[in-house]
Formats: C-alpha cells, structure tokens, sequence
C-alpha cells in the first residue's frame, strides 16, 4: 500500500469572503486546484496598487504548488470596456490596437516583479461567443429582459442569493432595484439590474466594439466577461462548472464579483461560481487610496526607473498581511531595500561557505527545519506572510551567528533555504531563483496541435512551454518514454530546461546562459 499522497492533506486555510471566516481549503478534485484571478483593464499602466493584488495572488500560487497541488489558473484581460472605447476613440483607433502595448507592459510588468504566468491569459474579445451563449442561456432560463434600445439586462430580483458576496441588505436591494443601470461601476448605493449586453452605439461600431448576437448587435458588459471565461476554459479543462478559488481586490466584491457569482450560477444552477472568494486589500499611498482617480499614479515602471529591485518590492508587499491596508511610503521603501540587500548579502555568505560532509552534525540541520516549518505554518495560516517574512529575517539571523561559529550548512539545509525563499521570491537581483513555470496536466491542447517551434511573443511562448512539458507528463504516463525524451530535447533546443518535481509535476525554466 502506498501512503495517502501528500496532496490530499491540503492545510492550507484561507479567509472566504462568502462565509467571512477562516476555512480550509477543500479542492474538488484531489491534487488540483482551478484559480481565476481578475485581470488588469488594459486601458493603461497598471498601477502599484493593482500589483499588490496580482502578487498576493502570486503568493498563493506559488504556495499551492509547493504544497504539492497542480494549480490551473486563469487571468483574464480586459479589453473592451467604457473606458476603453472611450479613449480609444478619442486617439481615433480601433480598441485592439490600443490595447495592445498595454498588455506588453502588463507582461513585462509582471516578469519584472517574478510573478509566476497563469496558464491562460483569455481576453474578452476573443471570447465574444462564450459570452453571447451565456447571455442566451440567461434569456432562456428566465433570467433577464431587455431595454428599449435592445441592451440585455439581468434582473437581480429574479436570483435571490443576489448581494450574499457583499452583504448588501435586502432592504437596501428592494430600494435599489427599481432601475437599471448601464455603467461597468457603480456602488453599492446603486445595486440595481446590471447590463450584461449593450446595444451597439455608432461610436462603439467606430473602434470595432460591436458583435452580432441574436438578440442585437452591441457588446459585453464587463462583468460578463470574467463569468464567460471562467465557465469556458474550466468546461475546456474537464474542471466542471465550479472554481476552487476566485480572487481579486477588495474594490471587486460589489459589483464585480457579486454579479459574477448571479450570472454564473444563474446560468449553471450550482450554488457556487468559487467554492472560495479571496480578496486583497488597499495599498494606500502615503495615506490615500490608491486609484487613478485620484490622480496619484505609481506604476511598478516608476519604480523600476527610481532603480527599486523588484525583491525588495516583493519583501515591502508581503510585510503586510493581504487583508490589511497598507500605506507605500519612502520610509517603508527605504527600509525593504535595506532588507533585501540584506538577504541577498547572507545568502551569498552561505554559499560560499562551503557545504559540511553528509552525515555530519551540525546546528544547522534544526535551523533548516525550522525555517521550512515556521513559514510552512504561516503560509498555511490564510497566507500570513509577514510571518514567513519574520522566520526568514530569523534565518538570516540565526545563520549568520552560526557560521560566526564555523558551523557549516549541509545540501540539505541550503535546499530548504531556498525551498522557504523560492516562495516569497524576496531575494535581490541575480541571486533569486530564475522564474520558473509550473505545468498544468491537462493544459486544453493535445501534444499533435502543439506547434514544434515557440511563438515569438514572450507570453505565448510561455505557454507553449508549459503545454509542451504537460505533453510530456502525459507521454511519460504512458509510459512512451521515447516521446518524452524528445519533447525534453524540443524544449532544450528552444531554451527550456524542464525539471520533474518529487510530486511527479514537470516545471519548465528558462535556461540560463
Ligand atoms: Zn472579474
């Protein structure tokens, strides 16, 4: 009998916005777990204050996998939207073509900070049909009515689990719900029917946002859009009509989220969009929230310019826990540099210090396992990073006092040294771990569809990567170990170095040099 494998015991728990209590995380299939992350508005530069979401979310997915799950995660990219339309036709071009350097600097932004690629990138407008089907099967179960101008509304009285996410009164619905209301945003002052279709206007026709539909031509409404993708690429991946986990800002629960969940659910009949709903906080700047509405943009390129290393932007966002506000000042800037020198400074120390024979005793073995097992148990703890931040900075210190001491480290302890940074990624330039990309099984392409060389944009290539090593999982699990080797031998040729993980998962890193 071979022991329960390791990735049954999940002991992760996380705060649920549904329930606002701490609960474990329960994955519906056995080892894996699907995530949808909302995506930047490709409008602009995304700003710090987004970042600090996307790399909470990075947290929790680098610690899901080194926790032994596969996670399959989608981030979606919004690319029509009022905003959108409107500014792209006042620069008198087409919405795909303003969009696109906004989602370069998007990825280039998010290589920057080392956070991990999701396995899909969908954007709306590639998704148009999923999302008139979803539209139509509201119509069809009742769901909605239409304007007077053709828009397609959803009618909140008709789903009554409407408002559970945000906690919005049922009272405050009844006052609320006499309209209907057009806008992508709005408050929860204004909970009212929302617009899943907009009747095509001249102006959204002039920069190429209409769609046929057989309820009129228009447009998605943004929240539709997350609830389309999401459906669609989990039914794609046989992961059925039910997420593991949704995340975002806590800007997202009312409306966004809220009406996510009454679509979805709407049209699936399951009583749940995510079994879990997590939300990050505010990052405030020097005391003010941080929207581009109040003018006080910071966007990861000012800081990369200002010579910030990303480690030490990673270490300033993880000192605070996700659920707590957290103010961006010089001071706390200043200190997070000093900080991640610092780390960088020891490790360099540890590995020149050469490694103790195997065997041999030393102080060190407990100080490795302590390490792993104070950050392992913070992690656990709905993600306190700050925690696993303080065992670190505790390492650090411990290891320098006994190397004083001539203490020598063994392979063993370095390994759970960089087991334990691996997840915080908090290291300075040059000495972190290169970014590495974990496989999902099943990946949505079959290895004949797969193309033999990489695609020249970096994203993509990404994924063809990951594709590629989730074939040869496969191949090896049918045991042509022959097509294996050769995958093995496409992807080093095309600058990919893939490593098997003991959980029997592939990851694929860019080789070095
Ligand atoms: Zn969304």
């Amino acid at each position: 009998m071979s022991g329960i494998p390791a990735a049954v015991l999940v002991a992760l728990r996380l705060h649920n916005t549904l329930s606002r209590r701490i609960e474990p995380l329960e994955p519906i299939r056995t080892g894996q777990v699907s995530m949808y992350t909302c995506g930047p508005t490709i409008w602009n530069y995304a700003h710090i204050g987004n970042f600090r979401t996307f790399l909470f979310e990075d947290l929790l997915r680098r610690w899901l996998e080194a926790s032994g799950l596969s996670v399959f995660h989608i981030m979606n990219l919004t690319d029509v939207d009022d905003r959108i339309i409107r500014e792209a036709s006042t620069r008198g071009t087409d919405i795909r073509s303003f969009t696109e350097p906004f989602a370069r600097a998007f990825f280039e932004d998010r290589d920057w900070l080392r956070i991990r690629p999701a396995h899909v990138y969908p954007r709306a407008t590639d998704f148009i049909e999923s999302m008139i089907a979803l539209v139509q099967g509201l119509m069809d179960r009742g769901f909605t009515y239409q304007g007077e101008d053709g828009s397609v509304y959803f009618a909140i009285d008709r789903f009554p689990a409407y408002g559970r996410l945000s906690q919005l009164d049922r009272r405050e619905l009844k006052a609320g719900a006499s309209g209907r209301i057009s806008a992508d945003e709005y408050d929860k002052e204004n909970a009212q029917d929302f617009v899943l279709w907009k009747a095509a206007r001249p102006e959204d026709e002039a920069v190429g946002a209409a769609w046929d539909a057989p309820f009129g031509r228009g447009r998605p409404g943004w929240h539709l859009e997350c609830s389309a993708m999401g459906l669609s690429l989990l039914e794609r991946e046989g992961l059925g009509p039910v997420l593991d986990i949704h995340a975002g800002g806590v800007d997202l629960i009312f409306p966004h989220h809220e009406d996510e969940i009454a679509q979805s659910c709407a049209y699936t009949g399951e009583p749940h969009f995510a079994r879990i709903w997590v939300h990050g906080e505010f990052l405030n700047v020097r005391g003010s929230k941080m929207s581009k509405r109040f003018g006080n943009i910071t966007t990861p390129r000012d800081l990369r310019e200002d010579g910030v290393d990303p480690g030490a932007l990673r270490l300033l966002l993880f000192q605070t826990h996700y659920r707590q506000k957290l103010d961006l000042t010089d001071d706390g800037l200043a200190a997070a540099r000093e900080g991640c020198r610092r780390l960088g400074e020891f490790d360099a120390r540890l590995r020149r210090s050469g490694l103790r024979p195997a065997g041999g005793e030393s102080e060190f073995a407990a100080w490795g396992r302590s390490l792993e097992q104070k950050a392992g148990e913070a992690l656990d703890d709905d993600l306190n990073a700050p925690e696993a931040v303080a065992a670190t900075f505790q390492a650090l210190r411990d290891g320098n006092r006994l190397l004083d001491q001539g203490s020598l480290p063994a392979e063993a302890d370095l390994a759970a040294w960089e087991r334990a940074i691996g997840v915080l990624d908090i290291m300075p330039v040059g000495t972190g771990a290169a970014a590495i990309l974990s496989a999902w099984p099943g990946q949505g392409v079959a290895a004949g569809e797969l193309p033999e060389s990489p695609p020249a944009i970096p994203a993509e290539a990404e994924a063809w990567a990951m594709a590629w090593a989730a074939a040869r999982s496969a191949a090896k699990g049918r045991k042509d170990y022959k097509e294996a080797d050769r995958i093995r031998a496409l992807l080093a040729g095309a600058g990919w170095e893939l490593r098997d993980t003991r959980d029997g998962r592939a990851e694929v890193r860019r080789s070095t040099g």
